[in-house]
């Protein structure tokens, strides 16, 4: 075991802390106030060339490993939850998935354009009536000759507004469960594809999430990706993806509390010495320093594993999970050291905290990842796949996103 860093990672990481302070954390606050999504800081991002962090360069990325790209999500979320999940949709849920499942024309076509920022993408799974039961897809697809009719509705679809490519999931026939959902690329300029932005989130303020309508979009069979009937499987590897981001980029909310807190806490002073000197304010610090620490080595233990190119479904959700429930504690406990000041958006910590909440619903909420980690201990379903001890194709199901 090797718990120390490439120069190559090192270099990143410090690249992108100094980037992060730089361009996105000045203007964080007032995205978030005025639920702005950042065009100047995205076109920044990308020239940067940080969303093709782990596409080989063939395909235009930078072809760096998952520990670089784990440690740069960090970063990013350190200040910034909105900008993080540009991050976890654009280069997780959609290119690395184009990556695995694409055709070669697929591939060459969507991924350099993807890491430039020319395409930008969506993971189209969601819908009214399927969240955590996604096999439940309601979207239909119809063959056409040789396309494809789409119709049905996505919601809470991140980036779906501004996408200029949607991975849309759609079932050839309800009637066969998820062995009938197929992954298709929707070009969203198609005829019959609109997208409604949703306002009023609690958090992820300065984030485009929207729903997304299809109207018989017309889709010919060479932008399903994968095969018919593969898109759960592929809807699941993807998540494999995006929730390693989630699980970085909550180590990075922790961080940012940590780092708000312990500046704070030495300048605040109560009963004539500072805050931090109080034991009870050290005890809610020492609890985030080790929330980080635990939950740093859970994201880069799945990643040394994706390295390796070995299943990790079941370490990812581990990650997930913990570092989900961590950065809520730490926003909890950030706003409780800034005191009435941790209650207005002057200072960042109201944010994180509002921020974190998200990290245990979405790519599969908190109870479906203690779903997929219980089943896992209790044998009843191996989380990365070498075992399914005669549960019910459904329940089996039910357990993964
Ligand atoms: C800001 C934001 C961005 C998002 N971005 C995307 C995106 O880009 N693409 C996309 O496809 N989706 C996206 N989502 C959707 C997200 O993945 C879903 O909201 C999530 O999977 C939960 O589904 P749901 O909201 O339908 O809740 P439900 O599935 O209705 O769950 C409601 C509650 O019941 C619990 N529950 C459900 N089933 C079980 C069970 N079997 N056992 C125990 N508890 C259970 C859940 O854990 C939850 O607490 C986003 C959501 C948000 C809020």
């Amino acid at each position: 075991m090797d718990f120390d860093f490439t120069p190559e990672q090192i270099a990143i990481r410090k690249h992108m802390r100094e980037f992060a302070e730089r361009e996105i954390a000045p203007k964080a606050q007032m995205n978030d106030r005025e639920c702005k999504f950042d065009w100047e800081i995205t076109k920044k991002i990308f020239k940067e060339g940080f969303l093709g962090c782990p596409v080989p360069e063939k395909y235009g990325g930078l072809g760096l490993d998952y520990v670089a790209y784990g440690l740069m999500t960090e970063e990013v979320n350190r200040v910034c939850s909105s900008t993080r999940t540009l991050f976890s949709v654009q280069t997780s849920l959609v290119a690395l998935t184009i990556l695995r499942w694409g055709t070669e024309e697929q591939k060459k076509h969507l991924l350099p354009k993807l890491c430039t920022g020319e395409f930008i993408g969506c993971y189209g799974l969601t819908e009214p009536e399927a969240g955590s039961d996604a096999a439940n897809q309601q979207t239909k697809a119809i063959k056409d000759g040789d396309d494809y009719l789409l119709s049905g509705q996505k919601t809470w679809i991140s980036c779906g507004s501004i996408a200029t490519h949607a991975l849309v999931f759609a079932t050839i026939d309800p009637k066969l469960g998820h062995k009938g959902i197929t992954c298709f690329i929707v070009d969203t300029k198609s005829k019959g594809f609109t997208a409604r932005a949703i306002k009023g989130k609690l958090g992820l303020r300065s984030s485009d999430t929207s729903e997304l309508f299809l109207d018989e979009v017309r889709v010919p069979k060479e932008n399903i990706l994968g095969e018919v009937g593969q898109g759960f499987k592929i809807a699941m590897s993807a998540l494999d993806n995006g929730r390693f981001s989630v699980a970085a980029g909550a180590v990075g909310l922790v961080q940012g509390c940590i780092d708000a807190c312990t500046e704070y806490a030495m300048q605040r002073k109560t009963f004539g010495e500072p805050i931090g000197k109080h034991q009870q304010v050290q005890a809610m610090i020492a609890d985030m320093v080790c929330d980080a620490e635990a939950g740093r080595l859970l994201y880069l233990r799945a990643a040394h594993l994706k390295n390796k190119d070995v299943r990790n479904t079941l370490e990812t959700s581990l990650a997930k999970l913990f570092c989900g429930e961590a950065a809520n504690r730490a926003g909890h406990n950030a706003v409780q050291i800034f005191g009435g000041y941790g209650y207005s958006d002057e200072y960042p910590v109201e944010r994180y905290f509002r921020d974190a909440k998200v990290l245990n619903i979405y790519e599969g909420t908190r109870e479906i990842q203690r779903i997929i980690i219980a089943q896992d201990a209790l044998g009843i379903r191996s989380a990365n796949g070498d075992a399914n001890k005669g549960v019910s194709n459904k329940t089996a199901l039910a357990a993964v996103h």
